[in-house]
């Protein structure tokens, strides 16, 4: 029988959601779970090991119908070896060879990337940016991540570090950064850092949720806040955009639901920073897959 279904896992520091994708695209059957609080990784490999297992009997699958497993997880790894460097939200992992580890249990072959990767390759591929031969993609949420593809293919860099668009500076001075860098664009547009400015110009805290609805409402403080996002990573995009030349800038992630209200500051941030070729030519539009993009991207990797 043809191999033509692929399982993807997008392994998140809150869930681990499990797919059966078939060449398509198409999720075919899916599984979420919970990943325990900084848990192990015998822990980790012993219930991906089950819920595979799982997955297939619930999809009528046996094992050789399988084509291989691709992960995409939340941090830095070394994709060639199958190694994960370190999880920034889960503690305990360092140099874990994943890849071997779930091969020897798994008996498939394993792939392996970070899940901003898989997405951007899924988008790519599938979503939204199907035309496109150079794009970033973005993720907005607690962090701002980012993809490169170039020539068709993912951009990694010399030590696979490529893709910290989260870590731009947009200003010589500013806020010290997780990273330890200073004035990093996530220091002002990642999640914790817009809420904590909201709470300031409203006088007490508010939800992304509410943040969101009250925008699309037209309260003008929040449509104010979404505006100030959209604008400070415009400037930061700007100079992406001089330095790629990218068809494309998809933007995705949880804060990627304000839409518009993002994307058309940021549109004209490019326009008035970017060089006019450069600017002229990007499309800046929303990802396409949602929170699917992780599960098929990492099917991808497969
Ligand atoms: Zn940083």
């Amino acid at each position: 029988m043809n191999k033509r279904v692929k399982i993807g896992i997008d392994l998140g520091a809150t869930r681990v959601k499990i797919g059966v994708v078939n060449q398509a695209g198409r999720i075919l059957c899916r599984r979420e779970v919970d990943t325990p609080f900084n848990v192990k990784p015998a822990e980790l490999v012993s219930s991906l090991v089950v819920n595979i297992g799982d997955i297939l009997r619930q999809a009528g699958l046996k094992k050789g119908q399988i084509a291989g497993v691709g992960i995409g997880v939340p941090g830095p790894v070394d994709s060639e070896k199958g190694i994960v460097r370190y999880f920034p939200n889960i503690k305990g992992w360092e140099n874990v060879a994943l890849k071997s580890i779930l091969e020897r249990r798994l008996r498939l072959k394993v792939s392996l990337d970070n899940d901003v990767n898989a997405m951007t390759m899924a988008e790519h591929r599938f979503g939204a940016g199907k035309a496109a031969k150079n794009l970033v993609c973005l993720t907005l949420g607690t962090g701002v991540g980012g993809g490169i593809i170039i020539n068709g293919g993912i951009y990694r860099g010399s030590t696979m570090c490529a893709g910290e668009i989260g870590h731009v500076p947009i200003n010589e001075k500013g806020p010290r950064c997780n990273c330890r860098g200073i004035a990093c664009i996530e220091r002002y547009i990642g999640n914790r850092y817009v809420l904590n400015g909201a709470r300031k110009i409203f006088g007490k805290s508010i939800t992304l949720e509410r943040l969101d609805r009250l925008a699309k409402s037209g309260n003008r403080k929040a449509a104010g806040i979404w505006a100030d996002v959209g604008t400070k990573l415009g400037v930061a995009l700007a100079g992406v955009v001089n330095l790629l030349n990218p068809d494309m800038i998809i933007v995705g992630g949880g804060v990627s639901k304000a839409g518009e209200l993002i994307l058309r500051p940021l549109r004209k941030e490019i326009k008035r920073h970017a060089m006019i070729d450069q600017a002229r030519h990007v499309k800046v539009v929303r990802a396409k897959l949602g929170t699917d993009a992780g599960i098929i991207g990492a099917s991808l990797l497969a």
